[in-house]
């Protein structure tokens, strides 16, 4: 009876991580169990990827006391150009002239990761279970028995609700028979950084090419964090090409508009998908993060949208521990999918639609693409309805994310 959880999440990664913190305080008896070690080398998503974190998450991250431990600091986006290899178009969406103070902010996966566990350090009711790995799951009526490998030995667990964190793959979805649509862009994004010869002052670009889109975020004064795209045929000849010829690839995709390119770092390829599971629940089960969707990096939505699952979970549970409700109860978890659902089809619609639009060959889609782009910069109120969408205020914003 010991082992009885109210919560136990799978994983602990940015997102299974954050929803830990966010129930600190909760008087939820709450576990997380992650399947690498809790320091920053050994964690695969703490990694050299930027992220582009939208105004909504600093906030959530700043009341959650994340964003004090970060120790880099974030560079912010305040403008962002958007344009086309070989289009007529270009869109420019400047914060200042949208009445915003910046969009968001750039910082490696790393340094955030950091920041996580550096707070999870200090949320002293949390019992955390890692490395270990889940490893098999019973339900029943009123609870969730799990088995869980530790050191070679497994332990028993029950919780009254399994959260499964564990990513695009997830071994929770995966048992619970939950289906998954998934489109394979038989594209992998190839990421590092360099050192632009002017000044970024926290300009984003993002360009399209026939090649695949690429994205540079600006990481401090002069070195930028590069998103590049290549078909998954060349990524590892790519990644493996010496700095000359990456650098003169990226000039190519590119141009000059930073003047010229050098010090790249090492590049990491990282194929991209798209996975939307069919259902976000099952009887006291809930998924949330890569787990129940994945999208293009393009959009820098994933964490972004992930942060928010965690942010309404934890809102719902908190109210329904003040009832003393049953945290696995099957009407909280249906009110937690209805209120993601809108914003949930959004944001993969608006990432796969991205990618699909700016991939595309055929001459009137892509002349219609660059008119897009032009007319767009020319409507204010459009442009700050985008974002304000993008800055992650988007449907039913938990009261995380809305305090500055
Ligand atoms: C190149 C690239 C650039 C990106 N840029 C951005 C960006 O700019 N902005 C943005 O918002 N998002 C971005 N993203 C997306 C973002 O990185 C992901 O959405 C986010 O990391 C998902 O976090 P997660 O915790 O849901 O999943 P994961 O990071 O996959 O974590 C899952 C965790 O579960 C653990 N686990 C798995 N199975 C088990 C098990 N059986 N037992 C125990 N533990 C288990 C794993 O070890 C892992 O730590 C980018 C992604 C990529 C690839």
């Amino acid at each position: 009876m010991n082992d009885l959880h109210d919560i136990v999440i799978i994983g602990g990664g940015l997102v299974g991580s954050s929803l830990a913190i966010a129930l600190e305080g909760s008087g939820l008896r709450v576990a997380l169990v992650e399947a690498a070690r809790p320091q920053i080398a050994a964690q695969p998503s703490y990694d050299e990827r930027n992220l582009a974190l939208a105004r909504a998450s600093i906030n959530a991250l700043s009341a959650l006391g994340v964003w004090r431990e970060v120790e880099q600091p974030a560079t912010p986006i305040e403008r962002i150009h958007i344009s086309r290899r070989g289009g007529f178009g270009s869109m420019q969406l400047d914060a200042k002239e949208l009445g915003l103070p910046e969009f968001g902010a750039v910082l490696p996966a790393r340094e955030l990761g950091n920041a996580l566990l550096h707070r999870l350090d200090a949320c002293r009711a949390l019992e955390r279970i890692a490395p270990a790995q889940l490893t098999a799951i019973e339900s029943h009526d009123d609870a969730i028995g799990l088995s869980v490998l530790a050191d070679g030995t497994s332990r028993q667990l029950r919780t009254r609700l399994l959260v499964g964190a564990d990513g695009t793959e997830s071994f929770v979805r995966n048992h619970f028979g939950i289906g998954a649509d998934r489109f394979d862009y038989a594209q992998s994004a190839l990421v590092t950084t360099l050192t632009c010869e002017r000044p970024l002052h926290g300009q984003a670009f993002e360009r399209f090419t026939d090649s695949g889109p690429l994205a540079l975020l600006p990481l401090g004064t002069h070195r930028a964090g590069l998103v590049l795209t290549v078909r998954s045929a060349e990524a590892e000849s790519t990644a493996a090409l010496d700095d000359s010829a990456f650098i003169a690839l990226v000039h190519e995709r590119f141009g000059y508009r930073l003047g010229r390119f050098s010090r790249p770092g090492k590049r990491k390829p990282y194929p991209l998908v798209r996975m939307l599971a069919s259902v976000l629940t099952a009887p006291r089960m809930v998924l949330i993060g890569n787990a129940a969707q994945t999208v293009h990096p393009l959009g820098a939505q994933g964490f972004n949208l992930g942060l928010r699952d965690a942010l309404t979970l934890a809102e719902l549970l908190i109210e329904a521990q003040g009832q003393a409700a049953d945290p696995g109860d099957a009407e909280l978890l249906s009110r937690h999918a209805a209120r993601r659902r809108p914003d949930r089809e959004a944001t993969t619609a608006f990432s796969h639609d991205l990618v699909r639009l700016t991939r595309n060959d055929f001459p009137p889609l892509r002349w219609l693409a660059s008119l897009g782009l032009a007319t767009l910069d020319q409507l204010p109120p459009l442009k700050r309805r985008i974002a304000l969408r993008g800055m992650g205020f988007r449907g039913d914003v938990s009261r995380l994310g809305l305090s500055p």
